[in-house]
């Protein structure tokens, strides 16, 4: 089959609540749904979550990149992987970086491929067999200062959350007593702080990681403690903390988890299809870590059931640490359906394709 036409289309994800953490307050996601239409009149959907504060990526700019991207994938032939791989690799030659843009298009000639072929998109790249994924807990700013913060925490506990995370970065010692207070009502409980880069540098960061060893037993990671682009100071926390440092924001793609490895800067990453450009260059980072033998999540940008299902097939393809997906309550309407959540629970989509469909 051949692509017979590509739309961008502006579509702006509301959240039920605002979700703030360092570098931003999110209320609603200017983000875009890219459609592909094959000359048999099989359609593919995919979601591109366009990050300012992350990739550099704004609507506008990813609608003035339409003009470009177009006459690479129109009348191009898809009848396999091979055939997406080379669409991406020549629109990558084309277009530098936009990597959420890339990850949205990608989605959809994988969802156009998967419904021809009657697969779901993870059995066409050998995913392993995988019923579901239990989603991290988070907590952004506002509802970790929460008073009932306790009977949040058990009552996503009770619903089936295995990790809580708290976005943290804003004052540290308020953090602290956070994490104290949490730890001695939940003795056992698997916390991870992510920083968004709030501690700055080492200088600022290490007296905070020092304190907060005390709950090592707790703390499975603090991810992306200081900017992006200190690699050096990453790799003096790494090696001198007893709490795991994870590459987030300093880690986008497998040329930065490449010069990250050879800085000794990182042992744990978060890989996430909108950084990195979609779901294969995601397994390229996968086959890196899993050779260098560094552990990996996999992330999301707050996404709607559309870019959620992208991420659970991509879920079924490596051995994930934790999972971070967006679930339904966070948005204000979900423009899909097809996607099964039970409490924490992720079903991966097992119809072919990608896994959803968009209702009108
Ligand atoms: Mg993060």
């Amino acid at each position: 089959m051949k692509i017979k036409s590509i739309t961008f289309k502006e579509f702006n994800l509301k959240l039920s609540e605002p979700f703030s953490y360092y570098t931003a307050t999110l209320e609603c996601l200017p983000y875009e749904i890219i459609t592909i239409k094959t000359d048999n009149e099989i359609f593919g959907f995919g979601e591109a979550a366009l990050a300012w504060d992350v990739t550099g990526e704004t609507q506008e700019g990813a609608l003035g990149l339409f003009k470009y991207i177009k006459p690479l994938l129109i009348n191009h032939k898809l009848n396999s992987i091979e055939d997406i791989k080379e669409m991406m690799k020549n629109i990558d030659l084309n277009v530098h970086e936009n990597s959420a843009l890339k990850s949205g298009i990608e989605f959809a000639l994988l969802d156009v491929l998967g419904k021809f072929k009657n697969k779901p998109v993870y059995k066409l790249l050998g995913g392993k067999e995988k019923e579901f994924v239990v989603a991290q807990r988070v907590f952004p700013y506002k509802e970790k200062h929460s008073d009932d913060l306790q009977q949040k925490i058990t009552l996503s506990l009770q619903n089936g959350a295995e990790i809580i995370k708290f976005k943290a970065g804003e004052n540290s010692e308020i953090d602290y007593q956070i994490i104290e207070k949490v730890v001695n009502f939940f003795p056992t409980i698997k916390l991870v702080l992510d920083v968004n880069q709030g501690w700055k540098n080492f200088l600022n960061a290490w007296p905070i990681i020092k304190k907060l060893e005390k709950f090592k037993k707790n703390i499975l990671w603090i991810e992306q403690p200081i900017f992006s682009s200190d690699y050096e100071g990453l790799a003096e926390l790494s090696k001198k903390s007893e709490i795991l440092i994870m590459a987030d924001e300093s880690c986008h793609n497998l040329l930065d988890l490449k010069n990250l490895y050879l800085n000794k800067s990182v042992k744990l990453i978060n890989i996430k299809l909108a950084k990195c450009g979609g779901i294969l260059p995601a397994m390229e980072m996968v086959k890196f870590c899993e050779e260098k033998d560094i552990k990996y999540m996999l992330g999301d940008m707050i996404n709607s059931p559309l870019g959620t299902a992208a991420n659970l097939q991509m879920a079924t393809l490596g051995n994930f640490i934790s999972y971070d997906l967006t679930l339904n309550n966070k948005i204000e309407s979900d423009p899909t359906s097809g996607l099964k959540i039970d409490g924490y629970k992720f079903y991966i989509p097992q119809t072919s394709g990608i896994g959803v469909s968009l209702k009108n």
